[in-house]
C-alpha cells in the first residue's frame, strides 16, 4: 500500500532577528504558508498529481508578496527582477525550467508548460517569455513585482557591499510600521528567499519545484541554482523529491538537490542522511547556506536548513499543515 500523499513546501531561509519576533509577523507567515499547505493538500486529497501539488503550491507563493518569488521578487543590481523558476516529475524525469522572465506572471507555470509540452529542459531570457507567451501564459507589466519592501532591501544592498540573500537584505525593513509591507521575523541581511515545494501522491509518484526572485543586487542576467535541475530542484521516484533554499551559487557548486537523491541511490542512505550530509557537513565547507525540504516514495518528510531560520511546513491528506520558522 502506498505512503499517505504528503507536500512540503519552504518559502526561504536566514538569520533571525531576534528583536522582529513578534506575534504579529510570525502570525502572518504562519498564516500564509498554511493556507499555501492546504491548497496544495486539496490537490492530493482529490487525486491530484504530486506534480500538479507542488505546481500549485509554487504558483501560490509566488503570488504572496512576502516570499521573494513572483510579486514580491528581489531586485537586480539594475532595479530591475528577473525570476528564475523549474519542476521535475519524478515518475518520468521530466523537467522544464525558466530562467531570468521580467514579465512572466507565475515562472512555474511556464516551468510546466516546458515540462508538458516541448522537447526541451530549459528556456532562459526573451526566449523563456516567447515560450511563455506562445503558450497563452499571463503576463505582467515589470511593475507587478515590484514591493516596496523589496525596493528599501535593494536600497540597502545598493549602498553596502554587494549582493544580499533576500530576507537577510529585509533587516532593516522589518520594523516597518506600514501595514502594506511585509515584516520579516528573520533578518533579512541573511535570509534566502526562495519559495519550493515536494509532494508524494496517492500513486506513489513524487514531484518539485522551485521558483525564486534570485538574490538582491545580483547582476543582470545571474542565474542561481533554482532552476538548475539537480542544483535547486530534483525529483526521481527511485529516490526522493528536492527543493533548495540558499547561496545559490554554491548549491549548484555542490549539485545539491541530486546529491541527496546520489547519496540515497548509491550509498543506501536514508532521506534524513542524505539530507543532513548535504545542508549540516558538506554546504557549509564552502560557505553555503540555507536549506531544502524533501520527501520519499515512503512519505517521510525532512526540512534541514544550516541557518537560524526557515519558512517551512508539511502537510499529510488527512491532517493538520504543520508550519514553522525558527529551528
Ligand atoms: N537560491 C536562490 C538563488 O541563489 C536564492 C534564495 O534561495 O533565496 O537565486
Amino acid at each position: 500500500m502506498n505512503a499517505t500523499p504528503v507536500i512540503a513546501i519552504h518559502g526561504g531561509a536566514g538569520t533571525i532577528v531576534r528583536h522582529a519576533m513578534n506575534a504579529e509577523a510570525e502570525a502572518r507567515y504562519h498564516a500564509a504558508l498554511t493556507d499555501i499547505l492546504s491548497a496544495a493538500q486539496r490537490v492530493l486529497a482529490d487525486g491530484g498529481s504530486a506534480l500538479d501539488a507542488v505546481t500549485e503550491a509554487v504558483r501560490l507563493l509566488e503570488d504572496c508578496p512576502l516570499f521573494n518569488a513572483g510579486h514580491g521578487a528581489v531586485f537586480t543590481a539594475a532595479g530591475t527582477h528577473e525570476l528564475d523558476a523549474s519542476v521535475m516529475d519524478g515518475a518520468t524525469l521530466e523537467a522544464g525550467a525558466i530562467s531570468c522572465v521580467t514579465r512572466v506572471k507565475n515562472p512555474v507555470l511556464a516551468a510546466r508548460r516546458v515540462l508538458d509540452v516541448s522537447d526541451h529542459v530549459m528556456f532562459t531570457g526573451p526566449g523563456a517569455e516567447a515560450f511563455a507567451a506562445a503558450q497563452g501564459l499571463e503576463f505582467v507589466d515589470p511593475s507587478y513585482f515590484y514591493t516596496e519592501a523589496r525596493h528599501q532591501q535593494w536600497l540597502n544592498a545598493r549602498g553596502t557591499s554587494g549582493t544580499m540573500l533576500d530576507h537577510d537584505a529585509m533587516t532593516k525593513f522589518a520594523f516597518s510600521n506600514d501595514p502594506r509591507d511585509p515584516i520579516d521575523p528573520i533578518d533579512p541581511d541573511r535570509k534566502f528567499g526562495t519559495v519550493g515545494a515536494v509532494a508524494l501522491d496517492a500513486n506513489g509518484h513524487l514531484a518539485a519545484a522551485t521558483s525564486t526572485g534570485g538574490i538582491t543586487n545580483k547582476q543582470a542576467g545571474r542565474v542561481g541554482d533554482a532552476p538548475l535541475i539537480g542544483a535547486g530542484c530534483y525529483a526521481n521516484d527511485a529516490t526522493c523529491a528536492v527543493s533548495t533554499t540558499g547561496t545559490g551559487e554554491m548549491f549548484i557548486r555542490m549539485l545539491a538537490a541530486y546529491d541527496v537523491s546520489a547519496q540515497m541511490e548509491y550509498r543506501g542512505a536514508s532521506l534524513e542522511d542524505a539530507s543532513n550530509d548535504v545542508v549540516m557537513m558538506k554546504l557549509p565547507r564552502i560557505e553555503g547556506r540555507g536549506g531544502l525540504v524533501a520527501v520519499d516514495a515512503k512519505g517521510n518528510v525532512v526540512l534541514p536548513f544550516n541557518t537560524e531560520g526557515m519558512y517551512r511546513g508539511f502537510a499529510r491528506v488527512g491532517e493538520a499543515p504543520v508550519t514553522a520558522i525558527y529551528r
